[in-house]
């Protein structure tokens, strides 16, 4: 079989920890497979990154943070490489470029726009054990790229579609993907497998177990994925099609996003186009917007309320500038103290009352709700942060998830 093998960032925490990856490693080489590890940084690594760069700007170019933030990766890729040589393996460490990773030119969020697994394949076909430093690739100019915060889970699944891997292993601190997330609910259970839109939902709703773009990867290219954790050899879970999960649960999980921001429009003058103007502005400065709510104020102006990943408020926070410095806005306001918690599942096509209930779960827990958004298969709602442990294992107990 061809592996691809993604270590996360405590997983590769020390080198004690890279020692044992290689163990692992070179266990699954020697059973007769191909392999293909993809490593994140040490973890702490990148934050520490961030923080020597906001040393010195608030605001720091996004290509040199790109520089920036790709080292940690490397620094894993060749110390796992050499620990593997150093046990007689046939190795060789790359960086994305060495990969044929190609994005496009959105620095510290860049997409991957090809794979060209060449160099991959020649070096699979001498016998080596190949380790990428994830979460990052080039543009086509040949600069540097990154993939967005958590993104070597993106760079293990692209490369595992590319190179047409039979199986995509993603090694965590967890043994698989929970109900919830197990640090703030210890009753949350592990689930055995998980629909592929649904784990798309929870990752892209703040369970940051997975990368979402790596589980919107995953589903385009048909990855077997398999997410477990590297300190035991406990069985993990798979992430698949829902046709493959027998019976599928109403509810599966329950996620929560404590990196979202609330922008408050206040006084926005009331006339076709102004919202166009404003979203597309802010689309164009490539900033997420993600629950929005508008309604009437007594002047006849309206009032938009919408929320942002707490990473692009400054970019937000320019373009609302603009507009109020036109005068097509009266005021501005942001609350970082806000998070969202949701309700994800499949079953919830069928089912009426499932967003009800987690309304009374709320209310029952005196929880004020300040925005709802609903899909197909999921409920999510803005609340106060202080409230976000209380209302998780609130809503937790309501669908019966420990059951
Ligand atoms: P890595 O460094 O290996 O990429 P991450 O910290 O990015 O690991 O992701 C693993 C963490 O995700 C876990 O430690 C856990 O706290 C968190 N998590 C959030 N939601 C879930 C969930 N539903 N199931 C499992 N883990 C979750
Ligand atoms: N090191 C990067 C991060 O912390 C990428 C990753 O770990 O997946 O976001
Ligand atoms: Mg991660």
């Amino acid at each position: 079989m061809l592996i691809v093998q993604k270590f996360g960032g405590t997983s590769v925490g020390d080198l004690d920890r890279i020692a044992n990856v290689a163990k692992r490693v070179s266990a699954t080489k020697k059973e007769g497979n191909d392999v293909i590890v993809v490593v994140s940084a040490m973890s702490g690594e990148t934050n520490k990154l961030v923080g020597y760069a906001e040393n010195f700007s608030k605001n720091p170019s996004k290509a040199e943070m790109d520089m920036l933030l790709s080292s940690g990766e490397r620094v894993t890729a060749s110390l796992l490489s050499i620990a593997l040589n150093e046990m007689g393996h046939k190795t060789v460490a790359m960086t994305g470029r060495k990969a044929g990773i190609i994005t496009d030119d959105s620095h510290t969020k860049a997409r991957i726009e090809e794979i060209n697994p060449e160099v991959m394949r020649a070096n699979i076909q001498e016998g080596r054990i190949i380790v990428v430093a994830g979460f990052q690739g080039v543009n086509y100019a040949g600069d540097i790229t990154t993939l967005g915060r958590g993104g070597s889970d993106l760079s293990a699944v692209a490369i595992a579609g590319a190179i047409g891997a039979d199986l995509c292993e993603i090694y965590t601190d967890v043994s698989g993907i929970y109900t919830t997330d197990p640090r703030i609910e210890p009753k949350a259970k592990k689930l055995d497998k998980i629909s592929y839109d649904e784990m798309l939902e929870l990752a892209s709703l703040g369970a940051k177990v997975l990368q979402n773009r790596s589980v919107e990867m995953a589903k385009k290219l048909n990855v077997n994925l398999v997410t477990r954790t590297s300190f035991s050899n406990e069985e993990g879970t798979l992430i698949t099609k829902e046709e493959n999960i027998m019976e599928a649960p109403l509810v599966s999980g329950i996620a929560l996003d404590r990196n979202q921001a609330r922008i408050s429009l206040i006084g926005v003058i009331d006339k076709p186009g102004i919202a166009s103007d404003i979203f597309n502005r802010l689309a164009e400065a490539e900033v997420n917007i993600d629950v929005i709510i508008q309604n009437k104020a007594q002047d006849g102006t309206t009032n938009i309320d919408f929320t942002v990943p707490v990473a692009e408020l400054n970019d937000a926070k320019s373009v609302v500038d603009a507009f109020v410095a036109k005068g097509d806005i009266k005021d501005d306001s942001y609350n970082e103290n806000i998070c969202k918690v949701s309700v994800v599942g499949v079953g919830m096509k069928s089912h009426a009352g499932v967003a009800a209930r987690a309304f009374s779960t709320m209310a029952e827990n005196n929880i004020n709700i300040n925005m709802i958004s609903t899909s197909e298969i999921k409920v999510s709602m803005v609340i106060d942060e202080k409230y976000a442990e209380l209302a998780v294992r609130g809503l937790h107990a309501t669908y019966e998830l420990d059951k």
